[in-house]
């Protein structure tokens, strides 16, 4: 496995500097994105540039978030220790590296077989494995472990998952974005049985996320 080294470190520290300076504001999140080796999880070609803003491609033809993108996102979550997140796309395992540091328990489900067994082991290897890590359709979300604190979806979804709404308990939060070429980001709270309250931020690209397991 690839180290984790006094460069990488340095490099680690100047990228939470970035994005404290583009508004991330949780310290929570910033340490543990600071805790997290992110050139782990990428493709040795893009080792050099782990610790950049931006997004590389890694298995499968999907995407690692952006830095920004994924600490944005988490800061929406208000993770608080021991609480049940449900992640919609595990990709590369990165994202649910973040949330395992912060002390949740967390479930994820990723479509793509390839992924899902790289981001297993990748976990496993860094002492950041989550409470379950699924191969199937977050479509379906998981009914047999809802209702769940806080879900995060991380790839573009074109219209809201109803599935997923009905798994969140009340006083939860759900972070997605949706559009189809590119999406808004929205946190829905809900506030009881029947009533969300919905709140947008921004706009931003991220793969769509489709139906069905892929095995690849
Ligand atoms: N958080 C990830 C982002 C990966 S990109 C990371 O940091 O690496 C989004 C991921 O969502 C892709 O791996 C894609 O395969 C997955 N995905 C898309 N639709 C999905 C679905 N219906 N269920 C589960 N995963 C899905």
């Amino acid at each position: 496995m690839k180290l984790d080294t006094l460069k990488h470190k340095g490099r680690r520290n100047q990228l939470i500097e970035l994005l404290k300076r583009k508004g991330i504001h949780d310290l929570n999140v910033l340490h543990a994105l600071n805790e997290i080796p992110r050139h782990i999880f990428i493709d040795s070609a893009f080792e050099d540039f782990a610790y950049e803003d931006r997004a590389f491609p890694i298995l499968s033809g999907q995407t690692i978030s952006h830095p920004y993108t994924v600490a944005f996102q988490t800061q929406l979550l208000h993770v608080q220790k021991g609480e049940k997140v449900l992640e919609i796309g595990t990709g590369s395992g990165y994202q649910t590296a973040v949330l395992v540091a912060l002390g949740a328990q967390v479930y994820t489900i990723e479509r793509q077989k390839e992924l899902f067994d790289f981001s297993k082991n990748i976990l496993k290897k860094i002492h950041f494995s989550p409470k379950h890590q699924i191969f199937g359709d977050g479509y379906q979300g998981l009914p047999s472990f809802a209702p769940f604190d806080k879900i995060i979806v991380t790839a573009g979804a074109p219209v809201l998952p109803k599935k997923l709404l009905e798994q969140l308990s009340v006083g939860g939060v759900m972070v997605i974005p949706i559009g189809n070429k590119e999406q808004k980001m929205y946190t829905i709270l809900r506030l009881d049985d029947k009533n969300f309250e919905t709140l947008e931020f921004g706009e931003y690209q991220f793969v769509p996320m489709l139906e069905k397991r892929e095995l690849g």
